[in-house]
C-alpha cells in the first residue's frame, strides 16, 4: 500500500485523490488501515514527485519569515533533500533508532518542520515542548518521557543544562544556533555536511509518531501519544472540509510549535499539497499579524480565539488582505461577538473547530456549512459524537452532559493510542462505549454542539448549572470588557456563586469600578438568563493562561477558594 510509483517513476496523477478515497474507505470501514504507513514517505515524498512532472501550482511548500527580511522557501523536492539531510543527522549523531524519543523544543523556525520531518523518516518519536518551559518542565518532560536526545534553540539550552545531571536518559543535545555551545552539537553546521541520501524507514501505522503533553489547563500535563496514522491520516478529512485546503493555498497558522495545532497544521495541509506558512512571531502583536496577512498571498488563516480577539479591537477596515479566503479558529471558545466583529469589517467568516491533544478534529464548522453563532459545529467524520451521561448513556437533544466520542464496537484510527504509562487514566477516560473528553456541552436537533466548559469549570450556584462561557461571551460583548474569565466562587447562603475576572478596555480603566460593576451585571441580565449574572467582579490587567493562550480558570478557582 503506497501512494508513490515504483521507484523512479511519477506517481499516478491520482495520488492526492487516492489518499482522500483511502481516508474515507478506513472511515466507512471498507478498507483497514494499512500495515505500514509513513507521512514522510508516503504523503511528502509522492508530492515532490508530482511537483516534478509539474502536477502542482508553482508555490513553495514551505514559507518561513522572520519578519526582519529573512525568508526561507522550499518546495517539496527542496522540503524532501532537507529533512532527509536532517534524518541523517539524527540516526547517525543522535543515533536514534525507531521508537526512540526526541523532545523537540523550538520557536517558530524552519528546523522545527525540518526535525518533525526527520523523525517520521528516522521513526523516532517527537516530543514537541513550547519555548516558554522552565527548568522544572524540562525535567518533568524528559523524565517522563525518557527521551535520549533533545533540539533546542540558544535561550532554552542553559535550562536544559542545569537539569540534564538529572535526567539520566538524555543522551545527545542538538543546537539550531548559529555559535556553538560545550555540550552540544550543532544541528546547523551537521545539516550542511549530511548527505541527502536516506531511505526512510518502513513504519507500522500503529507504530509511535508523537508524544504531546496536554496544556495542563486543568492541571499537570498528560502524556499523549499518537500513532503513524491516527495523525499522518487522521487530518485529511478536516485538512479538506475545514480547511478547505487544495494545492494553491498558503496556509498560517500562528500556533507556537509546541502546541498540538502546529502539528495539525502540518497534517492538514501537505497531503493536500497546500503551503504552510510560518512567520517568527516573537511577540504576538495585533498589527504584526495584520500586517503580516496583507503582505503575503495567505489564503488561509488559524488563529486561537484569544488572538481574534486581539485582532477586532483594531480597526481592521485599515487593512487590505490580498488573498485571504478562509479563516479558522478553536483551542478554546469563540465569543460570538468576536466573530460577528471578524465578519463585519474583514467579510469572512470564522469557522470554529474544536478538537484535543487526545483526538483529530471533534467537532468543526467546516466551510460551506450553516454557521450557529455560539456553536462549534456538528461531528467532524469519522467521529460519532454524541452528549452522554456519567454512565455512558445517550443523552437526548438539548440536554447537557458529557462531550463523548464513540470507541466500541471501533476505536477510531485517528486517535490517541493511551496515556503514555498510565493505563488507569486510559481506562478511566472510557465509559461504556464512549471515550469521555472532560467537556461538557449540548447538541441541538440539528446536530450542533453547543460548549458550556470543562468539567470543572461550570458552576453550580443554587442548583442552577451555569457554564462559564456563556456568561464571558455575555461579558466581553460590552465595550468595556477586553477579556473576561469567569468561575465559581464561595458563597454562604448559595454555596458557590459567579464571579467575574475582567480585563478592561484601556479606554474604561479610569471609570468608577463600583459603577461599571453595576453596569456589566445589569449588562448580562439583559444577554442571558438573569441568575447567570456575576454576583461578584473583579477587575485585573491580565488573566492567567497557558501558553498556547487559553484561560486557565482552574487557578483563578483555586485562588477563590483559597486551595
Ligand atoms: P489539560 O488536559 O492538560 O487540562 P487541555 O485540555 O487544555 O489541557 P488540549 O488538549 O490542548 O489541552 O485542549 C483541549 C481542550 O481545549 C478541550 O478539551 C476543550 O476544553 C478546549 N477546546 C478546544 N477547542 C475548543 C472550542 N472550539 N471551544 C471550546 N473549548 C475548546
Ligand atoms: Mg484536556
Amino acid at each position: 500500500w503506497r501512494f508513490c510509483g515504483p521507484h523512479g517513476q511519477p506517481p499516478p496523477l491520482h495520488a492526492p485523490q487516492k489518499i482522500v478515497a483511502t481516508w474515507e474507505a478506513i472511515s466507512l470501514g471498507r478498507q483497514p488501515v494499512p500495515e505500514y504507513f509513513n507521512f514522510a514517505h508516503d504523503v511528502l515524498d509522492m508530492w515532490s514527485q508530482l511537483e516534478k512532472v509539474g502536477h502542482r501550482p508553482p508555490i513553495p511548500a514551505f514559507w518561513w519569515v522572520s519578519g526582519t527580511g529573512a525568508e526561507v522557501k522550499w518546495n517539496f523536492e527542496e522540503l524532501g533533500e532537507q529533512s532527509r539531510r536532517a534524518a541523517n543527522v539524527l540516526r547517525d549523531m543522535c543515533n536514534l533508532q525507531p521508537g526512540d524519543r526526541m523532545m523537540l523544543v523550538l520557536p517558530r523556525l524552519p528546523e522545527w518542520w525540518l526535525v518533525s520531518v526527520a523523525c517520521m523518516r528516522t521513526g523516532a518519536v517527537m516530543i514537541p515542548g513550547v519555548s516558554q518551559l522552565t527548568e522544572k518542565d524540562l525535567k518533568y518532560r524528559l523524565q517522563a518521557s525518557r527521551a535520549k536526545s533533545i533540539i533546542t534553540s540558544d535561550s532554552l539550552a542553559p535550562r536544559v543544562d542545569a537539569i540534564s545531571a538529572d535526567c539520566p536518559t538524555l543522551q545527545t543535545k542538538l543546537l539550531v544556533s548559529d555559535s556553538s555551545r560545550p555540550g552540544w552539537m550543532n544541528f546547523r553546521e551537521l545539516l550542511r555536511e549530511a548527505s541527502t541520501e536516506h531511505n526512510c524507514v518502513k513504519t507500522k501505522s500503529q507504530d509511535p509518531l508523537a508524544i504531546y503533553f496536554t496544556s495542563g489547563t486543568t492541571g499537570a500535563p498528560k502524556m499523549v501519544e499518537h500513532s503513524q496514522a491516527s495523525y499522518g491520516l487522521g487530518f485529511v478529512a478536516s485538512g479538506r472540509r475545514w480547511a478547505a485546503l487544495t494545492p494553491s493555498d498558503i496556509f498560517w497558522n500562528t500556533s507556537d510549535t509546541g502546541w498540538v495545532k502546529a502539528a495539525w497544521t502540518l497534517f492538514s495541509a501537505w497531503p493536500h499539497g497546500s503551503c504552510i506558512f510560518v512567520h517568527e512571531l516573537s511577540r504576538v502583536d495585533a498589527k504584526l499579524i495584520l500586517n503580516t496577512l496583507s503582505s503575503f498571498p495567505i489564503t488561509t488563516l488559524c488563529c486561537v480565539p484569544t488572538i481574534f480577539r486581539l485582532l477586532v479591537q483594531e480597526d481592521l477596515t485599515r487593512y487590505q488582505f490580498m488573498s485571504l479566503r478562509h479563516c479558522l479558529t478553536g483551542g478554546e471558545a469563540l465569543n460570538p461577538d468576536v466573530r460577528e466583529k471578524w465578519k463585519s469589517q474583514v467579510g469572512l467568516e470564522l469557522h470554529e473547530g474544536y478538537g484535543q491533544s487526545e483526538t483529530v478534529v471533534i467537532c468543526a464548522n467546516p466551510k460551506g456549512m450553516k454557521i450557529k453563532s455560539g456553536s462549534m459545529g456538528k461531528a467532524s467524520p469519522p467521529y460519532d459524537v454524541q452528549i452522554v451521561d456519567d454512565e455512558g448513556n445517550i443523552l437526548p437533544p438539548g440536554e447537557e452532559g458529557n462531550v463523548a466520542v464513540r470507541v466500541r464496537p471501533t476505536r477510531p484510527f485517528c486517535f490517541f493510542s493511551c496515556y503514555l504509562d498510565n493505563p488507569k487514566k486510559t481506562e478511566a477516560s472510557e465509559q461504556g462505549d464512549f471515550y469521555i473528553t472532560g467537556d461538557r456541552a449540548h447538541k441541538d436537533k440539528d446536530g450542533y454542539f453547543w460548549f458550556m466548559g470543562r468539567n470543572d469549570d461550570v458552576i453550580n450556584s443554587s442548583s442552577y448549572r451555569i457554564g462559564p462561557v456563556e456568561v464571558e461571551s455575555a461579558l466581553v460583548e460590552h465595550p468595556a470588557v477586553l477579556e473576561a474569565a469567569v468561575v465559581s466562587s464561595p458563597d454562604p447562603i448559595r454555596g458557590e456563586v459567579v464571579k467575574a475576572f475582567i480585563v478592561l478596555s484601556p479606554t474604561y480603566c479610569s471609570q468608577d469600578p463600583e459603577k461599571l460593576t453595576q453596569e456589566l451585571q445589569e449588562h448580562v441580565k439583559r444577554m442571558t438568563a438573569p441568575y447567570k449574572y456575576p454576583r461578584k467582579v473583579a477587575f485585573v490587567s491580565e488573566l492567567p493562561k497557558t501558553v498556547s493562550g487559553k484561560i486557565q480558570r482552574s487557578k483563578l478557582r483555586s485562588q477563590e477558594w483559597g486551595r
